[in-house]
């Protein structure tokens, strides 16, 4: 029978928390189950296609809880996420499983940002539809959710090209990429998004797949 992180943690949890990166901490659990309701919704949302998609959360001890690879999104739970390091994004103990393809890119954006808690990516069509290159967007109540505290304002989206070596795309967010907004998408695939936890990501998702959308059915706004 193979042994579950999340059943060997059920004992006493705090004493694992102190010593077991492999473990994930009471504070993980709760993202990880508020990150699966939010899956649902998104899935609901057709921003899942195919395999489309995958999630992580962040252990305080620095190991990262990531999605196996494959999954169907509708199906996902919280045995499903893997743990990795944060410094090379490989699995911490042996697995039949194998964490999402992406979890380079994953870990590569919580070194770069030691305040991110939580990163989602999904495929949602209309930011993938208008967002090929890196592009300003302004003058929108939904800029707010960036950070900003006016919406008359303009943020540029950092836009990368799509790559299948997710080691390489790790590589790109160095000095010259954008944090600021937390956000990232890449060309012709999909968006990443992170925050300090699911719902502070998803909701930078959302608001960008809303500004693209008005851009669509306006182009002269
Ligand atoms: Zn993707």
């Amino acid at each position: 029978m193979i042994k579950s992180p999340f059943v060997r943690n059920s004992r006493n949890p705090r004493q694992h928390e102190r010593r077991d990166p492999r473990v994930p901490s009471p504070l993980t659990r709760a993202h990880l189950k508020r990150l699966l309701q939010l899956v649902q919704l998104s899935f609901a949302r057709e921003w899942h296609p195919g395999t489309g998609g995958n999630f992580s959360v962040r252990d305080p001890l620095g190991s990262v809880w990531v999605s196996a690879s494959g999954m169907h999104k509708g199906a996902l739970g919280l045995r499903d996420f893997l743990a990795v390091s944060l410094e090379n994004a490989q699995p911490l103990e042996p697995c039949y499983r194998k964490p999402s393809d992406e979890t380079a890119l994953h870990c590569a954006i919580y070194r770069r940002d030691p305040s991110a808690r939580a990163v989602l990516h999904v495929h949602t069509p209309h930011t993938v539809a208008f967002l090929r290159k890196p592009l300003a967007l302004s003058s929108n109540e939904m800029l707010k959710v960036f950070g900003l505290k006016t919406h008359d304002a303009t943020i540029a989206i950092p836009v990368r090209d799509n790559d299948q070596d997710m080691q390489r795309l790790g590589q790109d967010i160095g000095p010259d990429l954008d944090m600021q907004l937390k956000v990232l998408v890449l060309a012709g695939h999909g968006v990443y998004a992170w925050g300090k936890d699911p719902d502070e990501a998803m909701y930078r998702i959302e608001a960008l797949e809303y500004l693209c959308q008005l851009q669509l059915l306006n182009p002269s706004s």
